[in-house]
């Protein structure tokens, strides 16, 4: 962890830059952009569910150099090349309106890494983060993940090294957007989906019917597939993994917590009190009355 930081980044050399979007006429512009870090001592160093910061040129309003913005990777621990050396993340446009003179507001960071081109060089520091990986002994789980947008991210590295490494474990990841085209790395899942009949991966659309099923949160498939998803939850040996938008947690716990009783929900979580109504539930309650296992892990942000 930590090898560069601020005050003596690394530099990584841009090699791709795609919209990962499956359409591109989906609302937003997503990219999967990959870096090259050969050379620095971030090579074979990196994990996915750990983040690198990434410092943009020019200085804030204040005139002051910009802070390091974190991205989470979206590369396998082997990288994209097999050896560890091209990193990549999936980047957001953040393009917004000011609140109090409503002047279109570009995401400083964001913009500067979509903007880039192979042969640019970035300002890199980490890596950072350790809670949100795979465990040191990844073949004795199975893996339940749910993601909205870009918590894609992690999950992507994580799901192509499990597949290496451990052809045995049932991995089921959900994956929620607001329209299919804003679906991510959705070719490539589709795909996994076919080659490895142990990994299911299952789209959450909350604004267009998801064919008999209507509109969907990421939440709503444990209820609608049922079938694949709690019977992994009811056994001993998965893991839950949550990462996107701020919010999600919440309502797949409460999911879980209807869904499962007894000792098979107390896997998860407890209520205290116990008898706390699920649709009572607010995120103020989060580890004050409602307590998560070490078989959660979450990385939710608004
Ligand atoms: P997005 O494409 O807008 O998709 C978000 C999806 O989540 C939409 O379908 C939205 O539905 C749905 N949603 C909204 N509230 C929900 C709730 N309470 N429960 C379940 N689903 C809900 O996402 P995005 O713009 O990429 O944003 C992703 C978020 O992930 C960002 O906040 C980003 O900061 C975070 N993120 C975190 C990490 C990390 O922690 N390492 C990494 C990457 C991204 P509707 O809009 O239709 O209601």
């Amino acid at each position: 962890m930590h090898l560069y930081k601020p005050t003596a980044p690394g530099m990584a050399t841009i090699t791709k830059t795609e919209i990962c979007t499956a359409s591109k006429k989906a609302a937003g512009f997503v990219r999967h952009i990959e870096f090259d870090v050969s050379g620095t001592d971030l090579a074979g160093k990196c994990i996915p569910g750990q983040s690198i910061g990434v410092i943009p040129p020019g200085v804030d309003a204040n005139g002051k150099p910009h802070k390091l913005r974190l991205y989470s990777l979206a590369s396998p621990s082997a990288g994209e090349d097999g050896k560890g050396t091209i990193l990549a993340t999936t980047v957001k446009r953040t393009i917004d309106e000011h609140h109090d003179h409503h002047r279109l507001f570009l995401g400083v960071c964001s913009n500067y890494l979509c903007d880039l081109q192979p042969g640019d060089k970035i300002q890199i520091t980490g890596p950072a983060g350790k809670k949100f990986v795979l465990p040191a002994n990844a073949q004795d789980h199975d893996y339940v993940f749910f993601a909205t947008g870009t918590g894609i991210a992690p999950f992507r590295g994580m799901i192509i090294d499990l597949l290496k490494e451990n052809p045995a474990a049932k991995i089921a990841l959900i994956m929620g957007s607001p329209y299919s085209s804003d679906l991510l790395y959705d070719g490539f899942f589709r795909e996994l989906g076919r080659k490895h009949p142990n990994f299911r991966y299952l789209p959450a659309i909350s604004r267009e019917p998801n064919g008999t099923h209507g509109r969907l949160y990421v939440q709503d498939r444990l209820r609608t597939d049922s079938d694949v998803l709690m019977p992994m939850l009811a056994g001993p040996r998965t893991l839950v993994y949550i990462c996107g938008i701020a919010g999600m947690e919440l309502g797949i716990l409460a999911q879980i917590a209807t869904q499962l009783s007894g000792a098979e929900r107390e896997q998860y979580l407890r209520t205290d009190p116990p008898a706390a109504d699920v649709k009572t539930w607010d995120r103020s309650m989060l580890h004050k009355s409602i307590h998560l296992s070490r078989r959660i892990f979450m990385e939710v942000y608004s």
